[in-house]
C-alpha cells in the first residue's frame, strides 16, 4: 500500500512520502507483527493482534488517498477522519489544524486513520476502538500502532 496526498500541500506531501517508506519497511513488518491483542478487537477465534493486523495490510489492494477538509465550525477539534461512504481509499484531514501542527503529529493522526482504512477493507477482522473518546482507546489497534510507529520510525 502507498500513500498519497490529494490535495496540494508540500507538508503533507512530505508525510506521504515517509508514510509510505515507513509502512513498506521490514522495521514495520517486524514492530508490527510483535505487537499483542488490541482492545475493541475481533475475529473468528478471538481478538486480533499486530500480525493479523499484518495481515490485512499486506492484503489490502487499495492505496489510500489523503485530502483535506474545511470543517463549517471553526473551532472543531477533529484532526482527521476515514469514512467510507465518503470515499472507500480516502482519508479526510482537517486542514485548519493541519498546519499549525507539527509533522510528527500530523502522520501520526494519518496513519491512525490508514488503520480504519484497513480494517473497513478487511471483512474478516475487526480493529477499530468504537465510539469517537480517545480516553481508555490507547490499546486499540488505530491508537496504539499510530502512536508506537510514529514514535520509532518517523
Ligand atoms: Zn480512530
Amino acid at each position: 500500500m502507498q500513500i498519497y496526498p490529494a490535495s496540494k500541500s508540500k507538508k503533507l506531501n512530505n508525510i506521504c512520502k515517509k508514510l509510505s517508506l515507513i509502512i513498506n519497511s521490514e522495521k514495520f513488518e517486524k514492530e508490527l507483527r510483535s505487537m499483542g491483542d488490541f482492545d475493541f478487537s475481533s475475529d473468528s477465534d478471538g481478538r486480533v493482534n499486530g500480525a493479523e493486523v499484518w495481515l490485512s495490510f499486506v492484503k489490502c489492494r487499495w492505496d489510500a488517498r489523503v485530502r483535506f477538509y474545511k470543517p463549517w465550525w471553526p473551532w472543531s477539534k477533529v484532526n482527521g477522519y476515514y469514512n467510507p461512504s465518503k470515499g472507500l481509499k480516502y482519508i479526510f484531514i482537517n486542514s485548519r489544524r493541519f498546519y499549525k501542527r507539527s509533522e510528527r503529529s500530523c502522520a501520526e493522526t494519518i496513519l491512525h486513520e490508514v488503520i480504519h482504512l484497513i480494517d473497513y477493507a478487511d471483512k474478516t477482522r475487526f480493529f477499530g476502538h468504537g465510539d469517537n473518546s480517545p480516553i481508555g482507546k490507547s490499546e486499540s489497534a488505530p491508537w496504539k500502532i499510530s502512536e508506537i510507529i510514529i514514535k520509532n520510525f518517523y
